[in-house]
């Protein structure tokens, strides 16, 4: 059967590749002059830099790692450690592992009676039932409570342990006030903690979409394509794309909610369109600043993330990019990717951001010469964010679609690549099956 995926996101791409597999016909049109969304690479003076994605995570994202290896790429990956440091207001330097929880405990800031705490509330965890797979929104939405993270982290773990342990780890993986986001994709993530590793394609995060594609069958990809248009016509659609009305049996639509809910706007119901429309996404900024010799080659961590009890702070983290991916930076060059956190960019111009950046990279790694360039990826829309009541508003939308269109995207579960590579493939599983 003819099918047209609309949206070349890892969304799109996982889509592509398995209805391809399935033996569709597929046709992909992708607004961008590459495939990768908000994961793509940026290449400049030698530097190959992510305009968004940084790391993928070991066995917490197993569909992503699952295709990966029906693809033979799953070893080409490069795992990084993510050696951390939190840098305190005073300066003080605490050593952690990114993504070993337990590591956080031997943070001096943190009390014997707060240490027990995180830890009977870590056993207490480890205990209770989660969501098995953290990015499934049908699984997700029964363990919503509609408590946000902040409140059970406080009542859990206790306001210290809330501002060294979970304050940091969200400020970096989100950007956002813990009291944003609901319990049950982080609740699920920590039960499976022992699962979590850092990785990054050579090329970069990137590098994922476009394995997929290189990989997919029958596949024809369109990009420097938007679609502008989507009718449905009779039991079939068609699409206006690149100057030409294309035909299809099937869609998936793989862009972000508020573009797939405008190209739909004829013919989904109004509950459906509001809630595509209303589905959340933050401002996000992040500055990529460049050397060509590397000011600081023997800095003992990858990733600095400011702290301080109670501190209202611009930025998450600080990543020295040289670490992430080996194609990075040019020999002997250096990069510094800075995170900011959404709340305060609505008071920060461009320049603002970028002097910040610059700033808080020399406080976080030391003196620097001037660079060779400082680059802002400033998004008005940059990720989803589920508040308590997502996931149930979300799957409620997806059987109420019309025949034969499916969603695609990062939003149905929490940002993140594996949230959009499952969707992808859920959705061209079920179109797979309304079509046969
Ligand atoms: C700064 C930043 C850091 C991040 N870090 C990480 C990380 O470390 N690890 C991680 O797993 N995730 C990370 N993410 C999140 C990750 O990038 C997203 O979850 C993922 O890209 C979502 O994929 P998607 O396919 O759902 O959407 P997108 O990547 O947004 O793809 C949607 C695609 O649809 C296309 N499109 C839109 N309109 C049209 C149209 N009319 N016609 C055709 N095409 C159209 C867009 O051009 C885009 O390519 C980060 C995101 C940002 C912004």
């Amino acid at each position: 059967m003819k099918t047209i995926v609309i949206g070349g996101g890892p969304a799109g791409c996982a889509a592509a590749y398995t209805l391809g597999k399935k033996g569709h016909e597929v046709v992909l049109f992708e607004a961008a002059d590459v495939v990768g969304g908000r994961t793509k690479q940026l290449h400049r003076d030698g530097f190959n830099l992510g305009t968004g994605a940084l790391f993928l995570m070991g066995g917490i994202y197993p569909r992503t790692f699952a295709l990966l290896k029906e693809l033979g790429k799953d070893r080409k990956v490069v795992p990084w450690a993510g050696a951390s440091e939190l840098q305190d207001n005073d300066d003080s330097r605490y050593r952690v592992s990114f993504v070993n929880l337990a590591s956080y405990l031997t943070i001096p800031k943190l009390t014997l009676g707060d240490r027990l705490k995180v830890i009977t509330a870590g056993i207490k965890l480890l205990l209770s039932k989660q969501a098995s797979n953290a990015f499934d929104s049908r699984e997700l939405a029964k363990y919503d409570t509609k408590e946000d993270l902040e409140s059970w982290s406080r009542r859990n773990l206790g306001d210290r342990a809330h501002e060294y342990i979970v304050r940091p780890l969200m400020d970096f993986l989100y950007a956002v006030p813990a009291s944003w986001l609901s319990l049950p994709f982080p609740l699920s993530i920590i039960k499976q903690a022992n699962k979590m590793a850092l990785s990054v394609p050579p090329e970069g995060v990137g590098q994922v979409s476009q394995w997929l594609i290189d990989g997919a069958k029958n596949t024809t990809v369109h990009v420097s394509t938007p679609v502008e248009k989507v009718e449905k016509r009779g039991n079939k659609y068609a699409v206006l794309a690149g100057g030409k009305w294309h035909d299809a049996d099937g869609l998936v639509m793989a862009t972000e909610s508020f573009v797939a809910a405008k190209l739909m706007n004829d013919f989904i119901s109004e509950p459906v369109r509001a809630t595509l429309m209303e589905t959340p996404y933050t401002e996000y900024a992040h500055v990529q600043i460049g050397w060509a010799k590397n000011p600081w080659p023997t800095y003992p961590v990858d990733i600095v993330m400011p702290v301080g009890f109670g501190e209202e702070r611009n930025i998450g983290a600080m990543v020295l990019q040289s670490r992430r991916h080996p194609n990075a930076v040019p020999p002997g060059g250096e990069a510094v990717g800075v995170y900011f956190n959404t709340p305060p960019l609505v008071n920060m111009t461009d320049e603002d951001i970028k002097r910040e950046a610059l700033e808080g990279a020399i406080k976080a790694f030391g003196k620097a010469p001037e660079p060779i360039f400082v680059h802002l990826f400033r998004y008005d829309k940059g990720l989803t964010i589920a508040k308590p009541g997502h996931y149930e508003r979300l799957e409620a939308i997806y059987d109420k679609m019309p025949p034969k269109v499916f969603l695609a995207g990062d939003y149905f579960s929490q940002a993140g690549v594996e949230a959009a590579v499952f969707s992808g493939e859920r959705a061209a599983l079920r179109l797979d099956q309304t079509l046969n």
